[in-house]
Formats: structure tokens, sequence, C-alpha cells
């Protein structure tokens, strides 16, 4: 077929009109995807910026955090070692305080103690006629040799004594106490008594030191059933005077006069309580009350009663 001349330039015309318009359309169109990808793009790259940012400051707070806690830490360290501190130093004070009041009670007790109970009484010095023990207990009247009346001794010495004397008892040991406190008065008669008895011999036992232990109500005469209850020299011999040897010490007993002492005849009779420390002290030394410094006896005044 032959289109006419005419025909042919308006197809082509029309063709290319068509083809303008879709080489335009399609222009237009990949211009507006590009301009979408360049925004998209642009979004793209503001949020990474973005989050890059609040990463950033993100992990400078996670920092700053880090290291809050850390110096919380540390604060709270060095509160517990204050805190560790004060308490020893609390404890310190407190052991002080202890220490102060344990003082302050052995001086309470110390005083209460009187000191002419361990004083050493001599020729030159004597006891003072007015002294008085603080308070004297009678003695249970079966320890009393026969006819001697009523005995008293240091009320608080006195449970001393009642040990020694069940002790001596459950060891089937025959004591008799002839003897215990003697008033300065009540010396006077009693040595006018035995001067009657024994003449001027009475001034070797019955006067001068061993006076003034009686008269501290914490002296104490023994005898026994066996020897008629005298206070002599052969007490030593019996039964009664051994067990006192061995065991007097244990109830806070020594004897005052030991044999061959420089200070007064023998008198195995007469035993002085002196507290449970000091009697040890003697009896395991070669030291006897009177060959004793009287500081170092004084040591002793605190435990005197226990
Ligand atoms: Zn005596």
């Amino acid at each position: 077929m032959k289109l006419p001349h005419d025909t042919t330039l308006y197809v082509i015309g029309g063709l290319a009109v068509i083809g303008i318009a879709s080489a335009s359309y399609l222009y237009v169109e990949g211009q507006e995807k590009s301009a979408n990808i360049s925004s998209l793009e642009q979004k793209n790259s503001s949020l990474t910026t973005e989050l890059n940012k609040t990463t950033t400051t993100l992990t400078n707070e996670n920092n700053t955090l880090k290291s809050e806690l850390e110096d919380l830490k540390e604060s709270l360290e060095e509160l517990a070692d204050n805190y560790q501190d004060e308490r020893n130093r609390n404890e310190d004070f407190e052991d002080q305080i202890r220490a102060l009041s344990g003082t302050l009670g052995d001086l309470d007790k110390l005083a209460s103690i009187d000191e002419e109970l361990l004083m050493k009484y001599s020729k030159v010095s004597f006891l003072n006629e007015n002294y008085t023990p603080e308070r004297l207990r009678q003695l249970k009247e079966d320890w009393v040799a026969p006819d001697r009346g009523d005995e008293y001794f240091h009320y608080r010495a006195y449970k001393h004594l009642d040990d020694l004397m069940d002790e001596a008892e459950d060891d089937g040991v025959a004591l008799s106490i002839v003897s215990a406190y003697r008033s300065f008065d009540e010396q006077g008669e009693i040595k006018g008594n035995f001067t009657q008895i024994y003449g001027t011999g009475a001034n070797a036992f019955s006067a001068d030191q061993g006076y003034s232990e009686h008269q501290l109500g914490t002296a104490v005469d023994f005898s026994t059933a066996a020897i008629g209850y005298q206070l002599e020299q052969p007490f030593d011999q019996t039964e009664e005077f051994k067990w006192l040897e061995g065991n007097a010490y244990k109830y806070g007993f020594i004897l005052s006069y030991p044999p061959d002492n420089e200070f007064y005849i023998y008198e195995p009779w007469h035993w002085r309580f002196v507290g449970t420390d000091l009697a040890r002290h003697i009896h395991r030394s070669s030291d006897t009350f009177y060959t004793m410094e009287q500081r170092e006896i004084d040591s002793y005044r605190l435990n005197f009663f226990d």
C-alpha cells in the first residue's frame, strides 16, 4: 500500500510527538525519582548524624554516670572506713572507761580495808589503845575451849575461820580456840590472871607483840584437849599443830612468831589472819610476816578478805 505523502508526514509527525512526549515524561519521572533518592539520602545522612550525636551524648552521659558511681563508691568506702575508725576509737574509749572504773572499784575496795589489819607490831610499834575492829562476830560455842566464855572474831574474816574449823573437823582434828579478840582492857585482865598463875613468866607469852594482833580481832590462839587447852610450846607436838602447819595458810592464817624468829618468843598456838594470798606467799617462801617489808605486805591488802 502506498500512503499519500501527507499522511506519511502526519504519521511520522505524530510518532515524533509521542516519542518526544514519552521521552519528556520519562525524563521528568527520572528527574523526580533521582530527587527523591537524593532527599532520602539526605534524610539518611542527617539521621545518621543525629544517631551519631545521640550515641556520643549517651556514651558521654554513661561515662559521666560511671565516674559519678565510682566517686560515690569511693565516698561510701571512705565513710565505712571513718565509721570503723570511729567505732574503734569508741571501743578504745570504752576500754579506758572500764579500766578506769575498775581502778576506782579497786580504790574503793582498798579504802574499805583497814590498813591496821596488815601492820607489823613490835615492842616499839603498838596498836592504839582505843582501837576497835569495825565489827566482831561471836565464835560458835563448840569451837571454844571449855570455861572460856564468849569469844569474838573480825566479822569480815569470820568465814575463813569458819572454813578452817570445818575442814579441821572433817579431817578429825580436835582444834579448840582458847582466845580470839581481846580488847585493850581485857588484855590487862588476862595478863593479870596469867601473872597470878605463872608469876613473872607471864610476860614472856602474854604481853607486848601478840597482844596488838588480838586487839585487831584477826588473831586466834589455838590449843587442844590433849594438852589441857594450854598455850604452851608442847602444842607444836600435837596432831592439831601439824594440821595447822600444813593447812592454815589455805584459809589465810599464818604463824606470827615461828621458831627462832628474831622478834618474839616462839608461839606455836598464835595464828594471825593475813588473807589467803599473803598466807600462801609466806607458806611457800622463807619469808615470815615480820621479816617482810611493810610495803610488800601492804601490796596484799586489796584481796585481804577475798
Ligand atoms: Zn595469841
